[in-house]
This record gives structure tokens, sequence and C-alpha cells, in this order.
């Protein structure tokens, strides 16, 4: 069993770019341990130059990637696959301590986070284009994949490498090279998976990393420079509007996964019970600091009780603590800002007449602790209906009949998943039919899936991580018109 000081000594704390790991110029950025709210390590703080001459590493090493053999970028990912699994326990250890969540949890991204690396090693090998003739018979229709070209990717703090590794694998796959930037709060993982990646023999270059205490500074150089070809963003959608904005100036190739506000919706033919086990899932799965947590609970009046009921006993059972002790099912949020956004969205219901069945304050004591919390009769126009929460908050509010339910699960500018309990079929199909999301989970608490098509509609962002559809993010169609 690894200590925690041998996986914090184990992770570089450099940049690398191009291949060699570097001081950053502009000194060091403290991460910090939220459940002791204590520094843990220091890594480098890139400056906005030393962003640039990691955009100049993967320029320089996109001529040579781009014609590498697609059996050798899979190759690649395949054995960083294997490296990550053969490590999981330490790489679970080193996330739980910069981000928060119990190991188990930890454990559970490491291995979501790894499968992308073998999917995308198994769909390296299956780029292809198309040969047709044309509709008036004359002609060939020629068309051809290729990588879109360096890449700057850029990724959230809530699931330290899975974020990555959904960008890293397909781009590795498709041929291009990049410069990742993990959030200042969680750089340890995104280190470490890097260094693993080099061991297992990608070029110098293909994947740069920069760290950096000022986000903006270090890749609005990026997204400004012409020799990047494509920006992927995961984090929330007011940082991701301004984004998009900046990438028009070069007319980038834009992939934004941005916030969430998950309706959970379970109809009065729902089991009640299947039903309250999905929800422990859709909402506590990362402390419920996930874009896929279940914000809200509308539940058919004629369960509504039981099911808030049932859904209390479960969270209020929950083990509160530092991810790293055994038995503990929730750790700390974030930070302290976290903490009083949670706290605010809390207080907002509760003044408005919510009721609270469990829970409902912060935890004293060192760290960002905050109780699983129920709330009840919650009335429209509580905040944390339209609010992402990003904490262990439970909002149950009733509804009365199907249309009723579908026109609030839609009210939202949000649209990233919903779920839905019901053992009706047909009612099953029509109400996934209306609703407003690029994902629904139906009788279950989880969508994530290596192998499916992750993504947003409406203000939750655009273009699909996973599946077959997560490479064509980096690839390009070239067509090609034949005269025979
Ligand atoms: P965030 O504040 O938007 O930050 C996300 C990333 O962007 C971090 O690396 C951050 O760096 C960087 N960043 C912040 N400001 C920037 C700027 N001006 N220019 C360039 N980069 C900038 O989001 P977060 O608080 O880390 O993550 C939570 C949000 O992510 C939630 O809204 C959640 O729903 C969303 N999310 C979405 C998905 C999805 O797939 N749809 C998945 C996970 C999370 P620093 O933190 O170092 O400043």
């Amino acid at each position: 069993m690894s200590s925690e000081a041998s996986v914090l000594d184990a992770v570089p704390k450099q940049l690398l770019i191009g291949g060699k790991w570097v001081d950053g110029q502009e000194g060091t950025l403290s991460v910090e341990d939220p459940a002791t709210g204590e520094t843990i390590c220091e890594v480098a703080d890139a400056t906005p130059d030393q962003a640039t001459a990691a955009l100049t590493a993967a320029a320089e090493a996109q001529a040579e990637w781009r014609h590498a053999a697609p059996r050798d970028r899979g190759e690649v990912l395949r054995a960083a696959w294997a490296r990550v699994t053969e490590r999981a326990d330490e790489l679970a250890l080193l996330m739980t301590l910069e981000m928060g969540k119990s190991v188990a949890e930890s454990k559970a991204e490491i291995t979501y986070a790894s499968e992308f690396l073998r999917w995308y090693a198994e769909e390296a090998v299956r780029i292809d284009g198309r040969y047709a003739t044309a509709p008036n018979g004359q002609g060939r229709l020629l068309t051809m994949k290729q990588p879109v070209g360096p890449c700057v990717l850029i990724t959230p703090w809530n699931f330290p490498m899975a974020m990555g590794t959904r960008k890293i694998g397909p781009a590795i796959a498709a041929g291009c090279t990049m410069v990742v930037k993990p959030a200042k709060q969680t750089p340890l993982s995104m280190l470490a998976l890097a260094k693993i990646l080099q061991e297992e023999g990608l070029p110098d270059g293909v994947l740069n990393v920069i760290t950096s205490s000022s986000s903006g500074s270090v890749v609005g150089p990026l997204i400004n420079d012409p020799r990047t070809r494509k920006l992927s963003f995961t984090g929330s959608t007011e940082v991701g509007r301004k984004l998009i904005e900046q990438s028009a100036e070069q007319v980038l190739k834009v992939s934004m996964e941005l916030g969430g506000n998950a309706p959970f919706l379970v109809f009065d033919d729902a089991d009640v019970d299947d039903a309250v086990e999905g929800a422990m899932v859709a909402k506590m799965r990362n402390i419920g600091e996930a874009c896929t947590a279940a914000n809200r609970f509308h539940v058919a009046d004629a369960v509504a009780e039981e099911f808030a009921e049932k859904l209390a006993a479960k969270m209020g059972a929950l083990k509160v603590g530092r991810g790293t002790e055994d038995g503990v099912d929730v750790g700390p949020l974030i930070d302290e800002s976290q903490r009083e956004i949670v706290e605010g969205l809390v207080s907002d219901a509760t003044e408005k007449g919510a009721k609270v069945v469990v829970g409902g304050s912060r935890v004293d004591g060192a760290g960002y602790f905050f109780e699983p919390t129920v709330l009840s009769d919650v009335p429209g126009d509580a905040k944390l209906l339209k609010d992402e929460i990003f904490g262990p908050v439970a909002p149950v509010k009733g509804f009365a009949d199907e249309d009723e339910a579908i026109a609030a699960a839609n009210d939202t500018e949000y649209g990233l998943v919903a779920y839905v309990y019901t053992r009706d079929i047909k009612r099953a199909l029509r109400v996934c039919e209306k609703l407003e999301t690029g994902m629904i989970g139906l009788n279950q608490g989880m969508v994530s899936n290596p192998a499916a098509p992750f993504g947003g509609v409406k203000q939750s962002g655009f273009g699909r991580e996973g599946g077959y559809e997560g490479i064509e993010e980096y690839l390009e169609t070239k067509y090609v018109a034949v005269n025979l």
C-alpha cells in the first residue's frame, strides 16, 4: 500500500514541454488537500511564454505524428491503459489527496479514465474514409479523414484524470498533438498521467502540459495563435462562453463540455426503491460535484413524500470524512467558495419555504465538508432549481402530471443529461423524445461510459466525447472530386 508521502513524491511537479520537464518561470503554485485545507505540494507555475513554447513543441511534433502508423498510436494508448490500471491504487490515492473524494470513488474514476485510453487504442486503427460513385455516374467521390492539428485541451478539477483522457485518448488516436492545461486545484493526476504516457513511448512534443495560477493569461495566447487548430474545453458555461468568443478570432474547431442542471424525474408508476438507488448515484457520485449530478428531483405527487423520506434515510446514513479514511462515502467540497455557494443555495431554498429532511449545514472543523442534504417541498422560485448546485444537496419537488414534469425538466438553459424513472415503456420513450438534453439515464442513475457519446445541448455545450463520435472531434474530412 502506497503512503501519501510516496505518491506525492512520485508525481512530477514541473511543466512538460517538448518531452522535457521544466520549472515554471512564474515560480510555483500550491496544491491543497480540501479535507484539511493544507498545502500538500507545489507545482510549476507557467508564464504565457512557456505556454507558447509548449504550443511550439506541439506544432513541431505534429508533422511527424500525423504520419505515425495508427497501430503505433494505438499501442501507446493501450500500454498507458495497462500501466494506469496496474497503478490504480496509487493514482487513486493521489487523486483523493488533491480533489477530496473517497479513495473508492477515485479508483472508479481511474478505471473510467483509463477506459478512454483503451477505447481509443481500439479506435485508432478504425479511422476510414469512403469512395463512392457520384449520383450521375460520372465522377467519383473520395473522402479521407485527417488529424485536425495541434489542440489546446482544458480540463476542470472535478474529474482530474477522466476529463483529460476523454480528450487526450482520441487526440492521440487521431494523430493530433496537444497542449493540456489542467485546473490549478488538481494538476497532479494529469502530471502523473503525462509521465505514464511518456514512459509508454509517446514521442516528445505530442503531449505537453502547462500548469498555471493564471489560466486566462496562459490560454489566451494559445487560442490566438494560428498554429492552434482546435480547442476542447470542459468546465463551466460561464468560462466556456468566453472561450467560444475568443476562438472566433482564429475560427477554431471547438468542443465544449459545459455545466449541467440535470432533472431527475420519478413517475408514479416507477419502482420507488430503484429510483432512490439511482438517485443516490446520480446525486452523490463525486460528492455531487459532477456536471451530470442530478440537480433537482421532480417526483410525482403520489410518491414524492415516500421518495424524499427514503432518499433522506440513505443520505443521512452516509459517512462524511477525509477520502483517505476507511468507510468514508462523502469527501469535502473542493474549496471554501464552493461550500459557500452550496450553503447559499440551501439557505435561499429554506427561506422560501423548503423543508430540510436531512442535513442542511456545513460541517464544522478543518476542510470544506457539507452534510448530505435532502430538501422537500421546494418552491418553484428557489435558486437551486435553476443553478448548478455542485454539492451533496437533493431538492425534491412534486409534479401533478407528465406534461408538468417535462415542462419543469426543460425549464433551464442547460441540456446535458436527464434521468427518468418509469416502468411504462410508452411513457419512457415519449418522455425521452421530449427532453431537451444530450443524454438520458432511463431507469439508471449514471450515463458515463467511454463507449458512448457524452455531451450536451443548449448551454451545456456542443461536441461529443467518448464512443465513435469522440474521435471525430479530432479529425477533419477532406473530399477529393475524382475525374476518371
Ligand atoms: P471552470 O472554472 O470553468 O474551469 C475549467 C477549466 O478552465 C480549468 O482548467 C480552469 O483553470 C480553466 N479556466 C478558467 N478560466 C479560464 C479562462 N479565462 N481562460 C482559460 N481557461 C480558464 O470550471 P470548474 O469550476 O473547474 O469545473 C466545474 C464546471 O465544469 C461545472 O460547471 C461542471 O458542470 C463543468 N463540467 C462539465 C463537464 C461536461 O462534460 N459537460 C464535465 C465536468 C465538469 P483554473 O481552474 O486553473 O483557473
